[in-house]
């Protein structure tokens, strides 16, 4: 029997440390560490069916590594038996355009990507060095968001700008939730029973970040994240797509400062900033549900922007074979897949209501009618999984 390669799969975000241990696919724990570097830092993890929490004040990246491994370890009775450590590495610049095993070398490039990102490559560099340090002898991959997105072609990486832009400051689109597009894209293949080769799809990823891609025979031509992830959708806390002119406009009638404007555009828009409620779907829902205008307003903006969103993917496509809804919004809410198809009209969905509410997270598969002209699905993402299996490749 073939062996089955054991990862622990490290996800250092700007406060958070997630850690998931998989054996081929299969998780045997996950957990999270919260609020790093404050005094409330705590995390929670699952292991099988026995789940866990602690508080760990002040604790920094370095130490929730650390307190990751002893609780898997005091759980398992002996060290970690681990093939391989797969990282999640935000930004990889014009670097990689493919997961890679971490030597100095590429550890220096994702440090160099820093301005790129630098709330997140900073603290993976942390957590690569540290798992490093604890793994020595396992291969550590990196499996960037931004890879994925590399074979867009120059019209659509690049911005209407003059050249120096890029060259010396190295403006342009790169993308992101790259790793969730093309598990999701696999996934969608094998349901329809194509080759993933042969189909052209969009995928639509909606957490709090929300992006969509269009997937051309398993290759990503044009997505509607930018430089950051500011462009396009609107999400849960950023604005999506809005003029540039807002800048000066705002610090002319307003006096606000630039800072001040880009803190607004990315923390304080969104579901957030138009609804008044939350970034959070669930609670802008309920708010709808009860009568408050503010939230049914997000919502429809929301949707709306999702269906343009999708329009403008079709630009690179000859047609579309399936529109693929996931993430935690995309996944668990067949208001907003119903809400935002009826935008899509000119693509003729023929929705499904039985199997718009019957697909989600649990079940993947079609919402629309068999002789729909658009074909859509709902299909989970887990970035877990992906990086696993990425990293595996090296064992
Ligand atoms: P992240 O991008 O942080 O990984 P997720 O993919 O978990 O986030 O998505 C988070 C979003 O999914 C939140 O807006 C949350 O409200 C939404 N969500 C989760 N479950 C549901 C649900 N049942 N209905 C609507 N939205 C949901």
């Amino acid at each position: 029997m073939k062996p089955r390669p054991k990862i622990l799969v490290v996800n250092c975000g700007s406060s958070s440390l997630k850690f998931a241990l998989l054996e081929d696919e299969i998780f045997l724990a996950e957990g999270i560490f919260e609020k790093l570097g404050h005094p409330e830092a705590s995390a929670r993890w699952k292991i099988g069916d026995a789940a866990g929490s602690a508080e760990y004040p002040d604790a920094n990246h370095q130490r929730a590594l650390v307190a990751a491994v002893e609780i898997l370890e005091s759980h398992l009775g002996r060290p970690l038996p681990l093939d391989a450590v797969g990282h999640r590495v935000v930004h990889g610049g014009e670097y990689f355009d493919k997961a890679v095993r971490i030597d100095h070398d590429v550890l220096a490039k994702i440090e160099s990507c820093r301005e790129l990102a630098p709330l997140h490559n900073p603290a993976h560099a942390l957590g690569i060095r540290v798992a490093k340090h604890l793994f020595p002898r396992v291969p550590h991959v990196a499996v960037f968001d931004t890879a994925f997105h590399q074979s867009m072609p120059e019209r659509a990486w690049m911005y209407a700008l003059p050249p120096e832009m890029h060259r010396r400051y190295a403006v342009r689109r790169y993308g992101a939730h790259g790793t969730s597009h093309a598990y999701v894209a696999a996934r969608a293949a094998a349901l329809l029973d194509r080759p993933l080769e042969e189909l052209q799809l969009v995928t639509v990823h909606l957490g709090n970040g929300c992006s969509a891609c269009a997937v051309r025979e398993g290759r990503s031509q044009d997505t509607t994240m930018g430089l950051t992830p500011l462009e396009g959708l609107m999400m849960g806390t950023r604005s999506g797509d809005i003029d540039a002119n807002i800048f000066s406009y705002l610090r002319r009638v307003a006096g606000m400062p630039s800072e001040t404007v880009t803190q607004m555009l990315n923390h304080r828009a969104g579901l957030l900033g138009v609804s008044g409620v939350s970034n959070d779907m669930r609670a802008v829902i309920q708010a709808a549900s009860e009568g408050y205008q503010r939230a049914t307003t997000a919502i429809d903006l929301f949707c709306y922007r999702l269906a343009k969103g999708v329009l403008s993917m079709a630009a690179a496509l000859d047609r579309i074979d399936a529109l693929v809804f996931t993430g935690g919004i995309g996944e668990n809410n067949a208001h907003v897949r119903a809400h935002t198809l009826g935008f899509l009209r000119l693509l003729q969905p023929a929705v499904d209501p039985v199997r718009n509410t019957m697909h989600g997270r649990e079940s993947c598969g079609r919402i629309t009618a068999d002789d729909s002209a658009l074909t859509c699905l709902v299909v989970p993402t887990s970035e877990e999984r992906a990086i696993a299996r990425q990293a595996a490749d090296f064992v």
